[in-house]
């Protein structure tokens, strides 16, 4: 497969000339106006490293998009999950999307205030977990079950604490994306068919300390056709009116997440036209209801605000094929293997190997076959010692990564303007073997 000889995804990830020392260099890859090289140079590699105006500007799109909706963007914290990130989406003014108590722990420790716009999600929620939202009075707590209502309910009448719950429905809609990130059809484990969600706002609104509040709904993830939200949007907004009949004051539909990003092209100009044909096709359905809308969007405000910049350690060639072997691994970012998707790379520096191009595997260090970054791609040459970005990693990069084959964590870097600073240091070998016991 052939990608472009440079690739930017400005405005965050541009290439500049540069000076490195007094040697001219053809072309090097800034984060803002960093130079990638000094970020490696000075933190090691791999690395993950963000871009603070491509976050704000892509949060900005977003909130634009929706501006004409009563609305709250609920940033899903599984997306990235790092405190420093979640500070910056928290002054912006966004809540989260949380499907942990670790999740919903590091919004605290963002931020304790914000949880007045957190929404929690996720079909195994436990009774410590959902004591750690009761106390923290969130918004909104989705439901997927029955049994989850019951615990809820037991939980909330033993802390005697006030919670308001929407049931996640299950709307059957086909999201045309990877079947391991599609959630919206009855096959799947989540939600509750709208047939039977009716009997679970029954069963909660028998408890005092319950109040039915919502619909929410989420059909998968990386959905690049807009035909399915408008779907699963109009049956939420069907099954909302039909609540509102048997008077339940339902005030808010969370239209989760899952606005798909291009991986293959220079996709940030047309984020504004992309984000504004999502919120009409998830508005249309709802605007006679005069509803508040949730919102949960992940990957497309922060993937491509984010790269993995890792280093050639080693050049084979085996039976023909050529395979640079870099120093990041399917631990640091798992998308090629998990999903087989696709993510640009391209050279830090740019014409210091005379342009040849080559096809090659870019592989990882691990004992696993699926430890690849591209396979059969063409890309310029690189040498040992030089420099890869893998590009729109910002989003299920760092918080897939693992620690498989004993690999301590990459860590992460905020590029801020014309500063860098340090959001994440390296996980040491003895931070690995910390909790463990002989
Ligand atoms: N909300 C829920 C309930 C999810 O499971 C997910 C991820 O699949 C999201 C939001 C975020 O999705 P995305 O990052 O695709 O916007």
């Amino acid at each position: 497969m052939k990608s472009p000889p440079l690739s930017e995804r400005p405005p965050g990830f541009t290439y500049r000339r540069a000076l490195r020392g007094f040697r001219p260099v053809a072309k090097e890859l800034f984060a803002d106006d960093v130079s990638i090289h000094a970020l490696a140079k000075r933190y090691g590699t791999p690395l993950y490293i963000y871009s603070r105006s491509t976050i704000e500007e892509r949060y900005h799109q977003f909130e634009r998009a929706f501006q004409d909706s009563e609305h709250t963007v609920c940033y899903s914290v599984k997306a990235n999950s790092n405190l420093s990130l979640l500070k910056i989406l928290e002054k912006l003014g966004a809540g989260f999307d949380v499907v942990s108590g670790g999740e919903l722990q590091r919004v605290l420790t963002a931020n304790r205030k914000t949880t007045a716009k957190v929404v929690f999600s996720g079909v195994g929620k436990q009774s410590d977990e959902i004591d750690l939202a009761l106390h923290s009075g969130i918004l909104l707590f989705n439901v997927e079950s029955a049994s989850e209502l019951q615990l809820l309910s037991a939980r909330a009448t033993h802390l005697r604490k006030r919670a308001r719950f929407a049931v996640r429905i299950n709307p059957d809609v086909e999201a045309g994306t990877h079947p391991h990130i599609s959630t919206g059809l009855h096959e799947h484990k989540f939600g509750v068919p709208t047939a039977e969600a009716g009997e679970l706002y029954e069963l909660g609104s028998r408890n005092k300390f319950l109040s039915a509040a919502g619909v929410s709904v989420h059909i998968g993830s990386q959905i690049t056709d807009l035909g399915p939200f408008r779907e699963s949007m109009e049956r939420a907004a069907e099954f909302a009116a039909a609540l509102r009949a048997r008077q339940y004051a339902i005030r808010y539909i969370d239209a989760g997440g899952g606005l798909g990003i291009s991986y293959t092209r220079e996709e940030g100009r047309d984020f504004p036209q992309h984000v504004s044909a999502y919120a009409e096709a998830v508005c249309g359905p709802v605007r006679r209801l005069g509803i508040h809308l949730l919102l949960e969007p992940g990957r497309s405000i922060v993937g491509p605000a984010g790269i993995l910049v890792t280093r050639v350690v080693y050049k084979k060639r085996s039976n023909g094929k050529l395979f640079v072997v870099t120093d990041a691994a399917m631990n640091d970012l798992v998308r090629p293997a998990l999903y087989d998707s696709y993510h640009e790379i391209v050279p830090v520096t740019v014409g210091s190997r005379g342009g040849a191009r080559v096809e090659v595997d870019v592989v990882g260090p691990i004992c696993e076959s699926a430890d690849f970054f591209a396979r059969s791609r063409e890309l310029p040459d690189v040498e040992q010692g030089d420099l890869l970005a893998i590009l729109d990693a910002g989003a299920y990069g760092m918080s897939l990564a693992s620690n498989y084959n004993s690999r301590p964590r990459a860590a992460e870097v905020m590029v801020e303007g014309k500063s860098a600073r340090l959001i994440r240091r390296r996980e040491t070998l003895a931070d690995l073997l910390a909790p463990e016991r002989v």
